[in-house]
């Protein structure tokens, strides 16, 4: 079996994405930038995904800037609204540290130019206490950025309380919305939103394209100098096939999302309740406000990576975290955020579902974990420990 729980990571693009991208690349070769009919045929195409994307999450066209993906629409939000603090000579930052490197590395970079950044530390569900957050506020508070769902363990943020929180104090208030766009229901009026990233290979669009939605009259800072593209906020000839692929996607997943939800859930409740029954292992992230395919466990007494190789030669593609700490040997920052002991950590899996997947290969994961977790345990100095009582369980 063949199997792909790893949509967390990245997904397969759609075939709607695909097409839009075929044909965008054969017919729609123009430069929107160009007067001429085959420019303008460009640059209409290019219109009506703007609107399409900005439909999707309750923004107008002029609110939307694409980007190369995610990170730099992470990157973006949080250095235009720097700059606004800078002018207003308020530096304090507040977000948390579960949040994805594009963001943390960015504000490590601000701290380094005498802003103050408050993390908060979420719940051991992962999921940020609006009390705590609207204590960490203060006088010289310009911004706070706080994923809406966790890339790692799925926890779903209470994004409507922490918007009005911010609005009410006149903090701007963006938000990681990466995992979330074209899977949850988002409405950036609605839950009072300044600015949100998403990125497309998230939802099966393709990679290298997303996009920053910022709220009409906050300035918004020129990261790439060039051209007058995206209102002249981010210089370039835009990748038009990714655009078109981008809304083809988030149109479709936006259409099916109540669909996919509902196939998901009882697949991923399923899948966590399997893996659970495993003796000592501890699931992370909430378990109701979750991302509909998301599980991540930590089993004791053995290592993710070896866990993940040994999956991989059952057909099994699986992650320990995100992608971006896999490959280093550091666990992840997210489960020692939420109070995860290092070596328990270190036991991580985390398998995303998508619609694609099926309950057979829920059962076939299922068994084969099991019969994994069981191997490298025998063969564990560490359980081995444990089993003779040297070490105390931590997962009961
Ligand atoms: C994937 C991801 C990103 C980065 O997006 P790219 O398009 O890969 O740059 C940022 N934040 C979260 C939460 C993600 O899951």
């Amino acid at each position: 079996m063949n199997i792909y729980a790893d949509n967390a990571a990245t997904t397969r693009l759609s075939k709607s994405a695909s097409d839009a991208m075929f044909l965008c690349q054969n017919k729609l070769y123009g430069n929107p930038s160009s007067l001429h009919s085959v420019g303008q045929q460009a640059a209409e195409a290019l219109l009506a995904a703007r609107e399409t994307i900005a439909e999707t999450i309750g923004a107008s066209a002029e609110e939307i800037y694409f980007t190369s993906g995610g990170s730099e629409a992470d990157n973006q939000a949080i250095l235009s609204a720097a700059a606004i603090g800078e002018k207003k000579k308020k530096k304090h930052i507040i977000s948390t540290g579960i949040e994805h490197h594009a963001v943390l590395h960015t504000l490590e970079k601000l701290k380094q130019k005498g802003y103050e950044v408050t993390l908060l530390s979420p719940h051991e569900n992962g999921i940020v206490r609006p009390e705590e957050f609207a204590a960490s506020l203060r006088q010289d508070t310009v911004f706070a950025t706080i994923m809406y769902a966790n890339n790692e363990i799925g926890s779903i943020q209470p994004i409507a309380e922490l918007g009005k929180i911010c609005r009410e104090q006149g903090v701007i208030f963006h938000t990681d919305a990466v995992q979330a766009v074209g899977h949850l229901d988002i409405n950036v009026h609605k839950e009072p939103i300044d600015m949100l990233s998403l990125s497309a290979h998230k939802f099966h669009g393709p990679k290298g394209i997303g996009a920053l939605y910022v709220k009409k009259g906050i300035p918004v800072s020129t990261l790439i100098e060039g051209g007058a593209q995206e209102r002249g906020k981010r210089a370039g000839t835009e990748n038009l096939p990714a655009i078109l692929g981008m809304a083809a996607a988030l149109k479709d997943s936006v259409a099916d999302m109540e669909e996919t939800s509902a196939k998901l859930l009882p697949l991923r409740n399923k899948l966590i309740e399997g893996l659970i029954k495993i003796p000592h292992t501890i699931l992370n992230g909430d378990c109701k406000k979750r991302l509909p395919g998301n599980v991540n466990v930590c089993f004791e007494g053995i290592e993710g990576e070896s866990l993940l190789l040994l999956l991989d030669s059952k057909g099994i593609c699986a992650s320990s975290g995100s992608a971006c700490t896999s490959g280093s040997l550091d666990p992840s920052h997210v489960l020692l955020a939420i109070g995860r002991p290092h070596e328990i950590a270190h036991g991580s899996l985390r398998l995303t579902l998508s619609v694609e997947n099926t309950e057979e290969e829920i059962n076939y994961m299922i068994a084969e974990i099991q019969n994994a977790v069981s191997y490298l345990r025998s063969i564990s100095p560490i359980w081995r420990d444990l089993q003779e009582g040297k070490k105390e369980y931590v997962i009961q």
